[in-house]
């Protein structure tokens, strides 16, 4: 689980310099982090978060903190994008799946009611 940046960041830049991977991202004085760069400093020199160690606040930068199933599509969504090439290829098989779905269910109902 990747850190981020919250609202009480003051836009002081030390993580921008400190990130050993480039993912603190800034836009104007908005700072993110790229969950997909971002290795909670893992396999770097660094034996503890730069960002998060380095944050003059409190909790400006604080670890990701997704529910299982969240983080589990965000990471399939990151996998099936990559395979099919398709940003939205999730969606449209969901959007398909419930649609026959329902379509199912309304069959199902009519012969239950037989109409
Ligand atoms: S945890 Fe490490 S890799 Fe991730 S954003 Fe912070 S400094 Fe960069
Ligand atoms: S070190 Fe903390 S306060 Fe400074 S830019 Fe990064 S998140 Fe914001």
């Amino acid at each position: 689980m990747a850190y981020k940046i919250t609202s009480q960041c003051i836009s002081c830049n030390l993580c921008e310099s400190v990130c050993p991977t480039g993912a603190i991202k800034v836009e104007g004085t908005r700072h993110w982090i790229d969950s997909e760069l971002c290795t909670n400093c893992v396999g770097s020199i660094h034996t503890v978060p730069q960002c998060k160690a380095g944050c003059p606040t409190c909790d400006g930068c604080v670890k990701e903190t997704n529910d299982y199933w969240e983080s589990w599509f965000a990471k399939y969504n990151r996998v099936i994008g990559k395979l099919t090439k398709k940003q939205d290829y999730w969606e449209r098989w969901f959007d398909c799946y419930s649609q026959k779905f329902s379509e199912q269910m309304q069959k199902h109902q009519g012969e239950i009611l037989g109409v």
